[in-house]
């Protein structure tokens, strides 16, 4: 996987975030990547996502996908004492108070 292209772009309409499928409102910023990975495709990542990233190394040690994101996001609130089968909604929920 190469990353093209890494940049911060302020939304110029709304966006879904690739990771956590929040919604980017328009004037957000957001960090958008161009990946090549056998094909070529955008990812937008929303600044949530972003700080979480940064404030959890282990997150780049790995590709992320959705479903490994949420994987992750899942230990780590179990770590924090959630649920281990909370919702996505819940452990996203948890996750926006720790950080
Ligand atoms: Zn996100």
């Amino acid at each position: 996987m190469d990353i093209l292209k890494k940049e911060f772009r302020t939304a110029r309409k709304e966006h879904r975030c690739d990771l956590c499928q929040r919604l980017i409102a328009k004037g957000d910023i957001y960090l958008y990547q161009t990946i090549v990975d056998g094909d070529i495709y955008n990812f937008k990542m929303c600044q949530w996502c972003y700080n979480l990233i940064e404030m959890y190394p282990e997150f780049r040690d790995v590709e992320l996908d959705q479903g490994t994101f949420e994987d992750m996001v899942h230990g780590l609130t179990q770590e924090h004492g959630c649920e281990a089968n909370s919702t996505p909604e819940a452990v996203m929920n948890l996750l926006r108070r720790l950080i």
